[in-house]
């Protein structure tokens, strides 16, 4: 591997890494410096700057990888070992210099650091975690980390970087185990499986009632991983069974979907075309309708079934269950408020709170939500009360035609 000098490395390795998207900071506990003590602070709420690359993927923390040399071979990894493009590799102590560099010029309020797969999973599990060694104990860094696990290192050296990293994560990579069989063939999803399952168990045991609050903080922000969508041919509903199953069973703080990005000498095993990237919305939409507003997946979408571009999954749900609606925002329970369109959670929280004080008029209701044009079909106010539902919704939700193309 040629020399290259620290800026050229950096502009190598920060490219290579944007098609990581796990690197949202919210939900760890809080490290600070106050005291004089430390560098840093990551707190909760506060999270981190972010901030987006052109293709929407965000790139907030030092978001780098160690190398992008990889001795795999996966089919849709612009790094991977039969890969035209330049190669470079960052020693631990360049990490360690670039992130407290960056830092304390307010560039970043922390990193986040994954890899290719250099001689064995072991060695590269290794490497990274004695940059985030350095960084906690050398250096006492308070900022934020997120550290990609490799799978198949040691669990020894997992529960390591667990416990230096605010958040870990392990990419499930595709929605299929044939595909990643297929595309990935050195990758092994029963031992991606073992290693999020040994995650979880580190997070539940050092979490459970009764331990000491000084125990030392295992992952406190959680995991996640990561679902390239487009690359194979499974349906949005197969994509959310699979993350429905994910946040069940490995309880993970977040599943990114990845629309799929055409690679430079691709192999003719992936599409030609990326899929589009309202493709990744609807299924973020869908995902947090999941999570937060009650919903399964199966009312979101059959499990063969895409969903609809054209309108977003909530109102597409109303809209398949007109007899629902309207919704009396004076009376109905948070679960109803939850699915009606227009109101987010915390649309409804006020809702409640609010009216425990008064009977709620539409403008009240619209004060509240984000979605104000959006909810007026949909609900019944003091002195409100929609005529019909709004089919008229549909058509202003519908894209404009576009032309496809042949290739
Ligand atoms: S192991 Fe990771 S870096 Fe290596 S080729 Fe596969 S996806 Fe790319």
């Amino acid at each position: 591997m040629a020399v290259l000098d620290l800026r050229k490395k950096l502009a190598i390795l920060s490219d290579a890494a944007k098609y990581d998207a796990s690197c949202a900071s919210s939900g760890t506990t809080r490290r600070d410096s106050r005291g004089g003590r430390g560098v840093g602070s990551s707190g909760p709420g506060m999270g981190i700057c972010h901030a987006y690359a052109p293709d929407g993927r965000c790139i907030s923390l030092l978001k780098i990888l160690l190398t992008n040399y990889c001795i795999y071979d996966c089919a849709y990894c612009v790094n991977r070992v039969s890969s035209n493009t330049p190669r470079a590799r960052f020693t631990i102590d360049e990490v360690v210099g670039l992130t407290l560099n960056f830092y304390k010029r307010n560039y970043i309020e922390g990193l986040f650091l994954s890899s290719g797969i250099i001689q064995s999973g072991d060695y590269t599990m290794e490497a990274m975690v004695r940059v985030a060694h350095a960084l906690r104990l050398d250096h006492d860094f308070r900022g934020y980390i997120h550290l990609k696990l490799i799978p198949e290192a040691s669990p020894a050296l997992i529960a390591e970087a667990a416990l230096h990293a605010d958040r870990v994560s392990i990419n499930i990579e595709l929605p299929r185990d044939e595909s990643l069989a297929r595309l990935a063939p050195e990758k092994d999803v029963a031992g991606i499986k073992r290693a999020m399952g040994e995650i979880r168990l580190g997070i539940e045991s050092r979490s459970a009632p009764g331990r000491k609050a000084r125990a030392p903080k295992f992952a406190p922000a959680g995991q996640s991983t990561q679902m390239i969508v487009g690359a194979d041919q499974a349906a949005d509903g197969e994509i959310l069974a699979r993350g429905e199953a994910l946040y069940g069973r490995y309880k993970l703080r977040r599943v990114y979907y990845s629309a799929f990005s055409p690679i430079p000498e691709a192999s003719a095993r992936l599409p030609l075309q990326r899929p589009p990237v309202l493709r990744e919305h609807r299924l973020y939409q869908a995902d947090w309708l999941l999570r937060f507003y009650g919903f399964s997946r199966a009312e979101i979408v059959g499990e063969r079934d895409n969903l609809d571009l054209a309108v977003d999954p909530k109102l597409a749900w109303a809209l398949r269950h007109r007899g629902d609606f309207p919704v009396d925002v004076n009376l109905a329970d948070r679960e109803r408020l939850l699915r009606t369109p227009g109101l987010g959670v915390r649309s409804v929280d006020r809702i409640l709170a609010l009216r425990r004080l008064k009977r709620l008029r539409l403008e009240d209701v619209q004060r509240l939500c984000r979605g104000a044009d959006k909810v007026k079909p949909f609900v019944i106010a003091d002195g409100w009360s929609p005529l019909a539902l709004a089919d008229a919704e549909r058509p202003l939700a519908v894209a404009e035609p576009r032309q496809l193309s042949l290739f």
